[in-house]
């Protein structure tokens, strides 16, 4: 791309033009490496398996702050847009596009809060971007693997800013500092096939299976934390697949999701799935899949320097907050204090996803803040 890198929206469009619905990544990562180099960054195209990544640095002294995030989308999905979903479209101040608020306009507000940054005198310490193009999907190949690559190669930054949409209402309200961990459980109880008519001779893993679903159920997981919200357990689906009304089935299923706060870990709720369903089930089986564990950034200097430049420069107190889904925050948690600001969130995964431009530039207003702050010392 051309022009004047400050403004975001000239790169928030060519980004949107990419195709780039996970795992593919058509160019929108050598449009950002473009623009990065532009600035000066050294940039290392890093591709696991069948994902693009890109890591990007300018300098290498300390603060190190890193931007991350993700240029792959989700699809357009089945429902009607009124604007080309890779068209970038302008229309009333706003812009259209799939990635416009998750999070192709969140990557160019990095990029043009660092050159505006830039524009004003030489950076103290170094900056960073870390960028996926597999968050949306698997997120095996993605962010784990960058930052692996990172600690090989002396990049694990001092703390890192996640721009994904984190606004409810307007830009400013929220900054997410933690996020609940999830995990998934499916339960299979066995019993004894059986008659119907003769249940003595049978095991009836439907019956267990009631029992250890209702105990589960029974109790909430805990109060909420300091933080956090209650943890929740959702069954998510009961499976028997019996055809037959006089046939008592050897085995019945059940699977469930749980959303859980930091009083908890998935090892400990997975010991703790394994004890209940133990007590009303001889022969079962318990297949855990644990999508990411909770985590929190409490105040500090990241938290305090992003506050600041959010009140600074949109006129808006942040709510601290951990609500939501997992994101590739979790896996960044591991190296370095990390929090999430960026959009507001409200048509992300939408048709007609859009963001308004001035929202755009004020974001990178924010960014911009940030940094100079913490060139000047304030922080990190
Ligand atoms: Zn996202």
């Amino acid at each position: 791309m051309s022009g004047d890198l400050t403004d975001p929206l000239g790169l928030a469009q060519d980004l949107i033009r990419c195709r780039s619905v996970t795992p593919t990544d058509a160019g929108a990562q050598a449009v950002l490496a473009g623009a990065l180099e532009r600035l000066g960054f050294a940039v290392h195209r890093l591709r696991f398996g069948d994902v693009d990544n890109l890591f990007a640095r300018l300098g290498s002294g300390g603060p190190h702050l890193c931007f991350a995030g993700h240029t792959d989308v989700v699809p357009e999905g089945k429902a009607e847009w009124r604007a080309d979903p890779f068209g970038a479209e302008l229309r009333d101040g706003l812009l259209y596009g799939r990635g416009a608020c998750d999070m192709k306009g969140a990557i160019a507000a990095f990029v043009a809060g660092v050159a505006g940054h830039l524009a004003s005198g030489a950076p103290r310490g170094s900056i960073s971007l870390l960028i996926t193009g597999d968050e949306e999907g698997p997120a095996v190949d993605g962010t784990v693997r960058v930052l692996e690559w990172m600690a090989a190669n002396g990049h694990i930054p001092d703390v890192c800013l996640v721009g994904e949409p984190t606004c409810s209402a307007r830009l400013g309200d929220t900054i997410k500092i933690g996020r609940r961990g999830s995990m998934n459980a499916v339960i299979t109880v066995h019993g004894t096939q059986g008659h119907a008519a003769y249940p003595q001779r049978a095991d009836n893993p439907v019956h267990r299976l009631t029992r250890v679903l209702a105990a589960l159920i029974a109790a909430p997981l805990d109060a909420g934390s300091e933080w956090f919200e209650p943890s929740s357990l959702q069954l998510t689906s009961v499976d028997v697949g019996n055809p037959a009304v006089n046939v008592i089935p050897a085995a019945a299923r059940a699977a469930l999701n749980i959303r859980f706060n930091d009083r908890h870990s998935g090892e400990s709720l997975t010991a703790w799935l394994r004890a209940t369903v133990a007590q009303h089930a001889e022969r079962f089986d318990l297949d855990v899949a644990i999508s990411g564990e909770s985590f929190l950034t409490p105040s500090g200097p990241l938290v305090n320097t992003l506050r600041g430049a959010i009140t600074r420069t949109a006129g808006v107190e942040p709510r601290l907050d951990t609500g939501g889904g997992t994101s590739d925050a979790r896996f960044i948690a591991r190296w370095c204090p990390v929090a999430e600001f960026g959009l507001v969130g409200a048509t992300m995964h939408q048709a007609d996803e859009r963001v308004p431009v001035a929202e755009l530039r004020q974001l990178a207003s924010i960014y911009r803040a940030v940094l100079d702050d913490i060139a000047a010392g304030q922080a990190a």
